[in-house]
């Protein structure tokens, strides 16, 4: 395992970072154990929500330079970069305001006494996190978890460290102690040797199905809470009354935000047969307009992927794609540049037999399907083996909201592409992982609910 920053844009090697050896697992794992330990006496959430909330004002100064880190390490835009930077000040910002509230003994009617639960920490946990949100990732683990007093060890994508660095040390000098989030870069056996420590409580895993699989495995061998954040191939449905003013404005950017490479964009956009054809035109010349180019430019509108290696596996699935009879309706062109860029494709006529029918596109790919009803719309929606977010479009909103209660996912947005915010759940359901994060659901995933019962 190589932990590396790689420019994506001009793919050049700009850092390689040691290892972690057994010693510096084990010296994290003792002092995180200690901090738990003295967590659980102290009870000390309040001070906790203060050093938070310092976290919170740390990212919000020092917006550019955390943002930069993030262009540098996976070749986001610069302009998205800055937006992810103020998006995990919220996250920081909601779990110390909330703290009070989140921590508060909840009462339990019953017939034989006073009984009651208070949520508290299980122990230190491992986080396993990927490379297309390097800190807001993060931040949705390591937020609430830290309010609750469960100290946290980090183990990030191998093409991220230099935004890892950068969190671990914005946590530090806001105050936290020592323990309360350790970076390391550990290789897989080391994450299943952790996770096996009896000091450890439990892991949180965002990233692929295989990843996932390997490491709910092993937290099932051992019997430690896990929570998987994983793959998505959101559907988009159009119905014939959506607004086409405001489709235009949101349908292209709710598929290429981050360079395609978000779990819960869209990515398959389902149009009814009349409006078809107008749909596929006005996606042609939205991503026609794309610039691609350095994304430390505000002025580009389209970043490189976050390597040359993703890049290469997304342009083998769209050969396969085209080769078993999706038609091109745009782009899937080579572009001249040693960066990891793809030219921004769109992809029509995929049928069931289509290996692009049920895969994930991690990368500036949309592929548009039409349908003859809103029933045959639904049930393509479902027709997936993930099952994490999706869109319905209509100016019918009753009707629409109908209808997103019929999609099989954690999350469906309305007349809009997906959003995050510390105040809505995130997660899903199927291949897409289980498990909540952000809201409070995301503070309980790692709580004890302990019952107090007063005979
Ligand atoms: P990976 O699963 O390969 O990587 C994610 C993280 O898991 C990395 O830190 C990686 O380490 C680590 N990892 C992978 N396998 C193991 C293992 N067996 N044991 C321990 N750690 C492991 O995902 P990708 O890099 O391919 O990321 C893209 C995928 O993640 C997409 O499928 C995407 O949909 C999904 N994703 C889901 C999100 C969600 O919130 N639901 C958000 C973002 C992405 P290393 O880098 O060292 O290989």
């Amino acid at each position: 395992m190589t932990y590396q920053t790689v420019n994506p844009y001009t793919n050049e090697l700009i850092k390689t970072y040691p290892d972690a050896t057994d010693e510096d697992l084990e010296d994290a794992l003792a002092t995180g154990h200690a901090l738990y330990k003295r967590w659980r006496k102290e009870d000390g959430a309040s001070e906790r929500a203060g050093q938070l909330r310092r976290v919170a004002d740390i990212f919000r100064q020092e917006k550019d330079a955390l943002a930069a880190n993030l262009t540098k390490d996976m070749g986001k835009l610069i302009t998205e970069a800055r937006a992810e930077v103020e998006l995990c000040a919220n996250i920081a910002q909601y779990f110390a305001d909330k703290a009070e509230d989140l921590l508060k003994p909840t009462p339990l009617d019953n017939p034989a006494g006073k009984a009651y639960y208070v949520k508290q920490a299980t122990g230190v946990l491992v986080m396993v996190e990927p490379w297309n949100f390097p800190y807001y990732q993060i931040m949705r683990v390591f937020a609430p978890n830290f309010i609750l007093g469960n100290p946290m060890i980090l183990k990030h994508a191998s093409n991220v460290p230099a935004s890892a660095i950068a969190f671990e040390d914005a946590v530090l000098r806001a105050g936290a102690p020592e323990g309360s989030l350790t970076n390391l870069f550990i290789n897989y056996d080391q994450v299943d040797k952790a996770i096996a420590d009896k000091r450890v409580a439990g892991v949180a895993l965002t990233g692929s199905e295989r990843g996932g699989a390997s490491v709910a495995k092993s937290a099932g061998m051992h019997l430690k809470k896990s929570s998987m954040e994983l793959g998505g191939n959101d559907a988009f449905i159009i119905l014939d009354d959506a607004d086409w003013n405001l489709l235009r404005k949101v349908a292209p950017g709710a598929r290429l935000m981050n360079a395609g490479q978000v779990c819960c964009a869209s990515k398959r956009f389902i149009v009814m047969a009349d409006k078809y054809d107008d749909f596929v035109s006005m996606m042609v010349e939205s991503f026609s307009k794309l610039v691609m180019g350095d994304p430390s430019n505000p002025e580009t509108t389209m970043a490189p992927m976050c390597t040359t290696h993703a890049r290469d596996g997304l342009q083998k699935q769209l050969n396969q794609a085209v080769a078993a009879g999706a038609k091109v309706a745009y782009g899937n062109k080579p572009v001249d540049s040693p960066g990891a860029f793809l030219m921004p494709t769109i992809l029509t006529d995929i049928t069931k037999d289509n290996p692009a029918y049920d895969q994930e596109m991690f990368g500036p790919v949309a592929t548009i399907y039409k349908v003859n009803s809103e029933d045959e719309a639904i049930e393509l929606a479902n027709d997936s083996s993930y099952g994490l977010g999706g869109t319905v479009f209509s100016q019918d909103i009753e009707h629409a909201d109908e209808l997103a209660r019929r999609i099989e996912t954690g999350m469906t947005f309305i007349n809009g592409g997906w959003v995050t915010m510390p105040e809505l759940p995130f997660g899903g359901i199927k291949n897409s992982g289980y498990g909540r994060e952000l809201y409070s659901l995301g503070f309980d995933t790692f709580a004890n609910e302990h019952l107090i019962f007063d005979h």
